[in-house]
């Protein structure tokens, strides 16, 4: 075994997939509520993306920034159109994605005053890996082996205004945010708490950013979590479906953050015209009209499915979710993993996430009839417990 040990992984090898299912190397199908952390948004081998990036590959599959391209500039203009009409930069990942929201927050605040470089992120938030966002991950468990981190980050409670209020200052250049917390176990903000956020950073002349990598592209039945909330930020930050499974990254910024400029941030592959095309296949399937409508209805489906069984079971702690986003929370003294393994081996594929929650992230293109299956087998897998 030549790989590094990095992940705890489930005993599976992978080798194709087909819709909501995957099968391993041995034939055995699992049904796919993981959507490789949700990131398969049109579920595996979808006609369209594997046409797409056919065709894209026979042309040019990259070509640097040193030039522009055809693919780059159409799923700028899509996500700039469907968002706050904003300008795009691309990177390859999230965490990337937030590398550059964090760049340019510290280049709008020292453009405003000396010392205005403070980020301020959520306790239990999750950004990513570099140190940059890894330093935003209010997380010290994720944290403590790489220090010294980032200076410059103080961290405030998720959906605590009197909190947040406590921490700002003139000093503070950006609030860093996810408004539905994905790896630590699917916590929604509340409206209340978005909407008192952007009147503090406005107040202070702060950014507001979200980070949209987990509960963007569709997830939560509109094509950005924002757009439920109606609470716009400053910059957005977006990757994991953008591709449908094709490694890009993105961030949106409104016309006072849009302060890069040749120079001050790059990247080799960002924005090259192969995983571009591949967002602009994703994007126009998703923004299809009624697709959005689709996926509400359908979270909303398997959220009172998951309420009955709840109902049924001394186990389930709590069900939150928003539209196919959706986390199960178990009572202390049963291991989510355990669950997810159990999950495993009757063939459903599901995420453990932080406090003792697991997540139910399938495919948006998902089918009631295969709602009712991982209904029946989580069913099963708790029976079992
Ligand atoms: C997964 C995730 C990231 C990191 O994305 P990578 O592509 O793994 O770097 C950042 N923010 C959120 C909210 C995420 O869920």
């Amino acid at each position: 075994m030549y790989l590094m040990n990095t992940y705890n992984r489930f005993p599976a090898t992978l080798v194709q997939g087909k819709g909501s299912w995957v099968y391993d190397i041995k034939g055995k199908a699992y049904l796919d509520f993981t959507s490789g952390i949700a990131v398969n948004v049109l579920g595996h081998s979808h006609p369209k993306l594997v046409e797409a990036i056919k065709d894209q590959a026979e042309k040019l599959i990259h070509c640097s920034n040193l030039y522009w391209n055809l693919p780059q500039m159409e799923l700028a203009e899509l996500l700039s159109r469907n968002t706050f009409g904003g300008k795009v930069f691309f990177a390859n990942t999230g965490t990337e994605a937030n590398e550059a929201a964090i760049k340019i927050a510290r280049k709008y605040g020292r453009r405003k005053k000396e010392n205005k470089f403070k980020i301020l992120s959520a306790w239990n938030s999750f950004h990513g890996r570099t140190l940059g966002s890894l330093t935003a991950t209010g997380q010290p468990k994720y944290q403590k082996p790489f220090e010294p981190l980032v200076p410059g980050f103080e961290y405030f409670e998720f959906n605590n205004v009197e909190d947040l209020k406590n921490k700002m200052s003139d000093d503070v250049c950006a609030v860093f945010l996810e408004p539905i917390q994905g790896e630590s176990g699917i916590i929604p903000s509340t409206k209340e708490f978005l909407e008192e956020t952007r009147k503090l950073c406005d107040e202070y002349d702060a950014l507001l950013i979200f980070d949209e990598v987990q509960c963007g592209m569709g997830r939560t039945g509109s094509l950005f979590a924002y757009q439920k909330y109606g609470v716009v930020p400053d910059i957005l930050t977006v990757a994991k479906g953008l591709g449908g499974g094709v490694p890009i990254g993105a961030v949106i910024v409104s016309e006072k953050a849009n302060v890069l400029e040749p120079g001050d941030h790059g990247t080799t592959f960002g924005g090259n015209p192969l995983a571009c095309r591949a967002g602009v296949t994703v994007i126009k399937e998703l923004t299809k009209e009624g697709f959005l409508e689709d996926v509400e209805r359908k979270g909303n489906y398997l959220i009172e499915e998951l309420m009955e069984i709840k109902k049924q079971s001394d186990i389930v702690k709590e069900i939150r979710g928003v539209g196919l986003m959706i986390g199960i929370q178990f009572v202390e003294d049963v291991s989510n993993r355990e669950i997810a393994m159990k999950c495993f081996e009757e063939g459903l594929l599901v995420v453990p996430a932080g406090n003792n929650t697991v997540r139910f992230l399938p495919p948006l293109i998902v089918e009631y009839g295969e709602i009712d299956i991982a209904v029946r087998i989580l069913r099963e897998a708790l029976k079992k417990i």
